[in-house]
């Protein structure tokens, strides 16, 4: 079984009827970035960077972000690497003094893209440090926890600014480096056509985008089945997102758990996915369910998925495809 999926290493992500689907991965270390390279991964989906401002004390500089990012970008060895900007809030152990207090719902605080707004400086170096490493290699920044238009334009405006100013102080920067949002708060999932013309590409949260959906703590085991992907609203929303992106040519992923996890694979093709990011503990699984697809009769049958009215109906689903 373990020889057969290494096997697969590198044979291409193809379902059956001879659609590419890409396989991203996610990553936190060094060791996900070289494991993700050798098992064949489009490329890095989704790095989190927080893990280079907790295991220390006090803020990173720009200059040892930016041979963290090069390194990573580097690494990965020509193929796309997506840097996520910081997403830190109360809710995460943190010694860098950037977070201020106790806060009393810490999920819906001051974390993500708010907090990088509401400390400008920070961000600015971690943009800076982000553009530098884009002259090393195709670099894509991704921003967390984005609810609104107002916050995609202010990103991109920043971006922007720092590329001329990189520039005139003669570092080079990348003509292109894609823009995307990370769709994990509902409001943006639902108000994306008010925004998307503002994106290269988005990546849907599905971590963050169920417990705020659902209502229900992403940590707490009490609420069992409570917090699942498999609640018609997540599917119907997941479904709207997909074919908005279709739509606009605007290329969108899945980087949540529930992408990584062999017994949604089917599922997500059915509604539309292309482009998963996973963990790369799951990716060969994953790609050898792919490569057992028809994807076209998947699609088929995205009606009775998305007709589901509870968790038992979109399981039986699921224990058909
Ligand atoms: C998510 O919310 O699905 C996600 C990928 O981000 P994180 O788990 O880091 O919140
Ligand atoms: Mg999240």
């Amino acid at each position: 079984e373990q020889r057969q999926l290494a096997r697969l290493r590198h044979k291409p992500t193809r379902t059956r009827d001879g659609v590419d689907i890409r396989l991203f991965a996610n990553a936190e270390s060094r060791e996900d970035v070289s494991e993700a390279h050798g098992l064949g991964a489009a490329g890095i989906g989704l790095y989190r960077t927080e893990f280079l401002f907790l295991q220390r004390d006090g803020l990173p500089d720009e200059d040892e972000q930016f041979r963290a990012y090069r390194d990573l970008v580097l690494g990965m060895n020509g193929r796309p690497v997506t840097i996520r900007t910081l997403d830190l809030g109360a809710d995460k152990a943190d010694r860098t003094g950037l977070v201020l207090g106790v806060e009393p719902n810490p999920a819906l605080g001051l974390r993500g893209v708010r907090l990088s707004l509401a400390r400008r400086a920070v961000f600015e170096t971690q943009l800076r440090a982000i553009l530098r490493a884009s002259a090393w290699g195709p670099v894509r920044i991704l921003v967390p926890m984005i609810s609104c238009r107002e916050e995609v334009a202010a990103v991109r405006a920043l971006v922007h600014a720092l590329t001329e100013r990189l520039r005139d102080e003669g570092h080079a920067v990348a003509g292109q480096v894609a823009l995307g949002a990370m769709i994990e708060v509902p409001a943006a999932a639902i108000a994306l056509p008010c925004f998307i013309d503002l994106l290269d590409f988005a990546s849907i949260g599905t971590n963050d985008l169920v417990q705020y959906l659902l209502a229900a703590d992403r940590n707490n085991e009490a609420l069992g089945e409570l917090y699942s992907p498999l609640h018609p609203a997540v599917i119907r929303l997941l479904h709207q997102v997909l074919k908005l992106g279709r739509e606009r040519a605007v290329p969108v992923a899945v980087c949540g758990e529930m992408a990584g996890d062999p017994a949604y694979t089917r599922l997500l093709l059915a509604l539309g996915l292309t482009d998963f990011s996973l963990h790369p503990g799951t990716l060969l699984e994953v790609r050898r369910i792919i490569r057992d697809c028809d994807l076209k009769a998947l699609r088929r049958r995205a009606g009775p998925l998305l007709r589901a009215v509870d968790r038992d109906g979109i399981g039986r689903w699921l224990d058909r495809a």
